[in-house]
């Protein structure tokens, strides 16, 4: 599967952990909290998982 450039919205990431947990790979918590993309690009597929909608996919 192709990965594609994602962002997180901060203030949206209720840090429930789907995203870390299905995605180890491309997510991860930031330092601050929030979920964060590790390389900037994941699996878009992994918009899906998240109950806030905080990844969106970067055109
Ligand atoms: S799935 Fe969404 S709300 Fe949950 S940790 Fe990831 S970005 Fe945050």
């Amino acid at each position: 599967m192709a990965k594609k450039k994602v962002k997180i919205d901060p203030s949206a990431c209720i840090m429930c952990g789907a995203c870390v947990g299905s995605y180890p790979d491309d997510f991860r918590f930031s330092d601050a909290g929030p979920a964060e993309a590790v390389t900037g690009e994941a699996d878009e597929d992994a918009v899906s998982v998240c109950p806030v909608g905080a990844i969106s996919v970067e055109e």
